[in-house]
């Protein structure tokens, strides 16, 4: 399998990744994997995605003042390099030389490119099990939960309990019954009028499709189990709707989006809107739009929320496997860590060459973006257009003396 994202130079911020189409993952548009992505109306893809790209670095540049993290404080901002670069690849631009903080949960740009990577990962392996004829189901558990639950006390017990689901004699009996070959788990954490409302989004890959009486009796063992499990650390009876739901797999991006979304409301890849949160739960919200919302509003209870959140999540894992689950799905790529992946750098042709005062005072002046889209619309020319109007020192073309930078960058 081809690396997602080739590692390279550590440190260069990258553009925002774009998923491939399920259909250029396999190259056969023939089978249930196949779906095609469409745009808002009046939208290109790529528009949105430059608009996805400005909200998340706009929402960096506020955790510059509030986080409490100190790479995330860095992230996007601090020189690894003495002199940063902007690069095009594909027509998008974007700088290396800069500090990445890897935080799936706590930075924005950091996750979207994570959870891109992770996806195509997840996508590639959900066709290639399709294409083989096994099954793939997901699985979402969810808690009861009310205004003030604490949201680290949830995550300890939901974790709790998907262990008593997937322990003893029981589940081994259903996974020798349904030839359940891996599975992967996902955390996904929104806030609403009842608090905190932590899911896990599970997929089982299965040997076999699984027949009707199969996908029953692999909805009864974890409504059994998770009730048993939640009832017991307190919690009361998980939703017959909503507690635990068990869906058939349509595709590979069902596979990829059911468990790898971002938390700004947003999916990878196709950089649609999240509409089954969006619109069924118009109240609900995921934790950078919190994040927007305190930059807008500054209200101290929205504040409060997210140091809860940032106190809570880092460290946790986004998304956990069962063993030998790459040999299993056939996931050949050595995998990357959270910060390998958001430090990966895409290459691109080096249009300009930023001194640290020409850096420092792109952003200070929370340029950042602006100067990308310069880039993209202009090249050198129309970032010292806009270095100019704003009195800040212009950047330089790349020199052939630059190679050597390029070189150190490459080396480490
Ligand atoms: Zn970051």
């Amino acid at each position: 399998m081809a690396t997602l994202i080739p590692a390279g130079t550590a440190g260069a911020e990258g553009p925002e990744p774009s998923l491939p189409s399920s259909s250029s993952l396999t190259g056969d548009t023939s089978s249930w994997y196949y779906t095609k992505s469409a745009s808002p109306a009046g939208q290109s893809v790529a528009d949105v995605a430059v608009d996805r790209r400005a909200w998340r670095q706009a929402r960096r540049r506020f955790l510059w003042r509030l986080s409490k993290t100190e790479r995330v404080l860095k992230c996007g901002r601090c020189r690894i390099s003495a002199d940063p670069v902007i690069r095009v690849q594909d027509d998008r631009a974007h700088y290396a030389g800069l500090v990445t903080c890897g935080s799936i949960w706590e930075c924005p740009v950091c996750e979207a490119k994570i959870r891109q990577a992770r996806a195509v990962e997840v996508g590639e392996a959900a066709a290639r099990w399709d294409q083989a004829g096994r099954g793939c189901y997901m699985i979402t558990l969810t808690v009861p939960h009310s205004a003030g639950m604490s949201l680290d006390r949830m995550w300890s017990d939901m974790t709790k309990a998907m262990q008593k689901c997937r322990a003893g004699k029981a589940y081994q009996q259903l996974k020798n019954r349904l030839g359940i070959a891996a599975t992967a788990t996902a955390k996904e954490t929104t806030h609403g009028p009842s608090g905190w409302h932590p899911h896990l989004h599970t997929l089982v890959f299965t040997t076999e499709p699984c027949s009707a009486e199969g996908i029953a009796a692999l909805t009864l063992h974890f409504s059994r189990y998770w009730t048993r499990a939640v009832v017991g650390a307190g919690y009361g009876l998980p939703s017959p709707v909503h507690g635990v739901r068990v869906d058939a797999c349509r595709s590979a991006d069902d596979a990829a989006q059911y468990l790898v979304k971002t938390q700004d409301g947003w999916n990878v890849g196709s950089e649609l809107a999240r509409g089954d949160l969006k619109s069924a739960q118009p109240e609900h919200r995921l934790p950078f739009e919190i994040l927007a919302d305190i930059e807008r509003y500054g209200l101290a209870e929205d504040v409060a929320l997210w140091r809860e959140y940032e106190a809570t999540m880092p460290g946790k894992r986004a998304i956990v496997w069962s063993r030998y689950y790459r040999e299993v799905l056939g996931m050949t790529a050595t995998e990357m860590t959270d910060e390998e992946l958001a430090a990966a750098e895409v290459g691109g042709e080096t249009i300009a060459v930023l001194s640290p005062d020409c850096w420092d005072g792109i952003w200070t002046a929370g340029l950042d973006t602006a100067v990308l889209e310069a880039a993209e619309a202009g090249g050198l020319d129309a970032i010292n257009l806009l270095l100019h109007r704003h009195h800040i020192p212009l950047a330089t073309p790349h020199e052939p003396q630059c190679d050597s930078f390029s070189s150190r960058l490459g080396a480490r």
